[in-house]
């Protein structure tokens, strides 16, 4: 069996959370807006999701919005912010290191006058508050930072964050939690924030659904139009298995994300000890304000690619950062805004251990993984000093 090292870019679904979904894609099949019984049993499921979503993060079942995922679920924040706001101004502050689900829909919103403000981040990829403070003008409306991310695992201060943007009158705080939700405490009251995004398939539910916590009093557009589903802010006949398959998965990986986070850490400093032993490789993203099970770095004279290519071959599935840039030619935003030349950017690698990651497969992993990227530097050099292949001339 192949060893799954990507659990930042996605996790199986889990058996009892298939289990709970399977009667609403069989026998309870029914619309939730029927008003006979087929459909106020899908109904009375997908209330029951709402709440149990809602209690999970400590939120109200009113202030759940269930959508088709974390990028909907960060488009609708954000679009439907900009658009509500747009009376009072056109001004919304980000950091140069969101997923591109907030990052392009930003860029989007440029084309329609909003203006669009990046903050640089530090070595670690951490947005400095201060910055965010000088960035806040009077036409500010909305300000989007991420609580982790996804390529290399690094913290965002959002308490700050949320300070500083609160502080002023009628700023919305929207922050992207797709990737700390399954490993981080989240708790909505206190985090500050008044729009949150989640996404089932990064804590073992489906994929293609998400969810936006939606603080009761922000004021959001909806962004697309029909019936009057989930509020009147997300139309369209809701995805109740989904729904119900989100909500079990994520009280599942509430009850156990303590002893998954104390797990995770644990693998991952044995994984790093092993892998940062190889010379020129180094940890990308923060030393210890980072999600608990992933392990990001560069390696220096090396593909990232190819070395995601060379572990696959070997039966460890991995990726260089971002599932949505595998594959493609340009380097990573992230570690460009933290100030890592191209060539260096090129050799990045991303290892993401979950929940069902074991110690045997850690341990394997510590003894492959070193290996592969000591082989695959080892060639690039090779093939640098002697690019055909004739022997260096004395
Ligand atoms: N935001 C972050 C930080 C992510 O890591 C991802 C997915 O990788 C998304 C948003 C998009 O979520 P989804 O895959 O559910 O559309």
């Amino acid at each position: 069996m192949p060893i799954y090292l990507d659990h930042a870019a996605t996790t199986p679904l889990r058996r009892e959370v298939l289990d709970a979904m399977l009667p609403y894609l069989t026998e309870t099949f029914g619309n939730a807006s029927s008003a006979h019984g087929f459909g106020r049993a899908a109904r009375a499921a997908l209330d029951d999701a709402h709440e149990q979503v809602a209690a999970d993060l400590h939120g109200e079942a009113r202030e759940i919005v269930f959508t088709s995922g974390g990028t909907e679920a960060d488009n609708l924040a954000l679009k439907g912010a900009a658009w509500a706001g747009k009376a009072r101004g056109h001004r919304i502050v980000t950091s140069s290191v969101e997923h591109h689900a907030v990052g392009h829909t930003l860029r989007y919103l440029e084309k329609f006058g909003f203006e669009i403000v990046e903050l640089p981040v530090d070595r670690y990829g951490r947005v400095d508050p201060d910055q965010l403070e000088a960035a806040i003008t009077d036409r500010t409306i909305l300000v989007s930072v991420m609580l982790a991310n996804n390529e290399v695992g690094t913290i965002e201060p959002i308490a700050r964050i949320a300070e500083i943007a609160h502080a002023r009158k009628g700023i919305v705080l929207h922050v992207d939690a797709v990737q700390a939700a399954p490993y981080l405490d989240l708790d909505v009251r206190t985090l500050g924030a008044d729009l949150v995004s989640l996404s089932a398939h990064k804590f073992e539910g489906p994929k293609g659904v998400g969810v936006l916590w939606v603080k009761h009093g922000t004021h959001l557009l909806a962004q697309q139009h029909g019936g009057s589903q989930e509020r009147h802010r997300r139309a369209g006949t809701e995805d109740v298995a989904g729904a119900v398959g989100l909500a079990t998965a994520y009280h599942l990986t509430c009850e156990a994300r303590p002893a998954t986070a104390a797990r995770l850490t644990a693998q991952r400093e044995r994984l790093a000890a092993a892998v940062l032993a190889v010379p020129g490789t180094e940890l990308t993203g923060h030393p210890t304000d980072r999600l608990p099970g992933l392990l990001s770095m560069v390696c220096a004279d090396a593909d990232g690619n190819a070395v995601a290519m060379g572990l696959d071959l070997e039966g460890i599935a991995c990726s260089v950062g971002s599932a949505c840039a595998t594959g493609s030619p340009e380097v990573s935003h992230v570690l460009t805004a933290m100030g890592y030349p191209e060539d260096e950017a090129r050799g990045a690698l991303r290892l993401s251990l979950g929940r069902t990651t074991t110690d045997e497969e850690v341990a394997t992993a510590c003894d492959l993984v070193p290996r592969v990227i000591a082989s695959m530097r080892m060639g690039t050099m090779a093939v640098r000093a002697d690019p055909l292949g004739q022997g260096v001339p004395a």
